[in-house]
């Protein structure tokens, strides 16, 4: 008899699960508390304007597209995507602008160009991280980190290079050993924020990141960013896997340890193995009964959440690409009160995300969809209501003072999005983006694995657990979590 598999929750991380489950033979249903799958990949439509409220960085499509080939499809024809020709542009108080170039030598000559480094530093500074991208990919990235990991060829040519990988530095140092000028460094600082985590804190080794922007490219979803879900959705359904939405599950049913179904707000169902993409924390908080917490892993300092406001803007700001950061003066400043003090920076980086630069039909003509995001603390407990309209004037200033033009009167419409509102929508615990922060070199080695010895035919994906937060990682752990379940079931 085909065995049955419940996944719970619609995230990417779950989504993806399904489809690898399904590829391996499981007749596989997804619960999800939402109406609508997706979870942390959203967006909402308004008055004409489209905004996606979650990503809108699009890294590693090849990922993506892996999905649709396991099952013989061609991707595009559920999903298709473009290079930007400008990753992003740079705004900076001294009125500096770099464009960030997707092609690497065009980038390279634009920081030559407004700064005082050379070209031959970036082309030097994005090999190296192309060699670390290499030596750690296999090690931490697509593969369970276990001993069975730990004893490899590929492991120990990494630790063998250990220098290279900058364990003993943070992404800061890192950055000021390739350049000297204090706007190339914060442009690349910028990358540690793509886990939820502070460059001052985190290990050298996640400078890492600009190699998949910068050497393997920048993309963008034809139709969006939440096209990726739609899309992986459609294939999912296509392949015959069952979603049950509005559907929250309220516990695993655990039978001494072995994990035999669950119980939702709707009823109780028989599984052979269950799947989490729910936050873990939330998940051992919640839907585990009696079960201790794993301290250790889930006591972790928590990444960045972040505040947003989805604005219906009218008027064209030709200066403006898809995605725009207006950098704060003092970047140290800025993240220690983040992640130090837990309170929001008087003068946060801004980033403006306007999907309608790339797809036509996310506004009215005339008229742009501005995504309008700055970094915070993970919530806990702030006083959100009035940090929220501090940030919302200094933001203001900030855009007007920078782009020299009266935003608030542009402004037809707005909605928000803040941690509190994160964690109520997706279950992140404290609304974090991306799970743990990264901001100690040990971060990597205690995010909590796919699968545990502790339970059986319980796995877990997505963000909040290996290899940790952001599409492309969700994505990889779906496939981590694949590998355990054919090795546990010998398929
Ligand atoms: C504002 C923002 C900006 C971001 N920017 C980027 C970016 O540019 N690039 C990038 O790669 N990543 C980015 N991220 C991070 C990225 O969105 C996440 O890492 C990823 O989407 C998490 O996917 P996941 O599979 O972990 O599940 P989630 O998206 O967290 O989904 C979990 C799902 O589980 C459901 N659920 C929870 N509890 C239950 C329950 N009891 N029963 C049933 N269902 C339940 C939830 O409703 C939700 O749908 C961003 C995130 C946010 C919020």
């Amino acid at each position: 008899m085909t065995k049955k598999a419940a996944v719970i929750g619609a995230g990417i991380g779950g989504i993806a699960s399904a489809l690898r489950l399904r590829h391996l033979g499981f007749d596989v249903e997804v619960f999800e508390a939402a109406s609508k799958p997706g979870g942390k990949i959203s967006e909402i439509r308004n008055e004409g304007f489209r905004f996606d409220t979650g990503p809108s960085l699009f890294t590693l499509p090849s990922l993506v597209n892996e999905l649709f080939e396991l099952f013989g499809k061609n991707p595009s024809d559920y999903f298709s995507y473009k290079a930007l020709p400008v990753i992003t542009k740079y705004f900076y108080d001294d009125g500096t602008e770099i464009n960030a170039y997707n092609e690497p030598e065009m980038f390279a000559n634009e920081i030559e160009r407004k700064t005082s480094d050379s070209a031959e530093a970036v082309r030097k500074y994005l090999n190296d991280a192309e060699t670390v991208y290499n030596l750690t990919a296999n090690n931490f990235i697509f593969k369970p980190f276990e001993l069975s990991t730990v004893f490899t060829k590929d492991f120990l040519r990494a630790t063998l290079r250990i220098n290279k990988l900058n364990t003993g530095k943070t992404m800061h140092e890192v950055n000021q050993s390739y350049f000297q000028d204090a706007r190339t460094v914060q442009l690349f600082d910028r990358y540690a924020t793509y886990n939820g985590s502070d460059p001052y804190q985190t290990p050298g080794t996640l400078a890492v990141i600009p190699h998949l922007e910068h050497n393997i490219g920048a993309f963008f979803p034809e139709k969006g960013m939440y096209d990726i879900v739609n899309s992986l959705y459609q294939l999912a359904l296509d392949e015959g896997v069952q979603f049950h939405f509005s559907e929250k599950v309220n516990s695993v049913n655990l039978n001494a340890s072995v994990a035999k179904g669950i119980v939702t707000e709707q009823g109780t169902y028989d599984y052979d193995l269950v799947i989490s993409d729910v936050d873990i924390f939330t998940l051992y908080q919640h839907m585990l009964p009696g079960e201790e917490i794993p301290q250790k892993q889930l006591s972790q300092e928590r990444s960045s959440s972040a505040m947003i406001f989805y604005w219906g803007v009218q008027g064209t700001h030709e200066n403006l690409d898809v995605h725009n950061i207006l950098f704060s003066k003092d970047y140290k400043k800025e993240f220690e009160k983040i992640f130090s003090e837990k309170a929001m920076p008087g003068d946060p980086t801004v980033y403006v995300f306007i999907s309608r630069k790339a797809v036509e039909s996310d506004a009215p003509d005339g008229h742009e969809n501005w995504f309008v995001m700055v970094n915070t603390p993970a919530n806990a407990g702030q006083d959100w209501d009035h940090l929220i309209e501090e940030a919302r004037q200094n933001i203001i200033e900030k855009i007007n003072r920078v782009l020299g033009i009266d935003i608030r009167k542009k402004i037809l419409f707005e909605e928000r999005l803040d941690p509190r509102s994160i964690e109520s929508k997706t279950g992140s615990w404290k609304g974090s983006l991306y799970g743990n922060s990264s901001n100690n070199k040990f971060a990597a080695f205690l995010r909590h694995k796919n699968k545990t010895t502790k339970f059986k035919n319980l796995y877990f994906t997505g963000g909040s657990v290996h290899p940790g937060g952001g599409i492309p990682l969700c994505l990889a752990s779906a496939k981590i979590m694949e590998s355990k379940v054919k090795k546990d079931w010998k398929l």
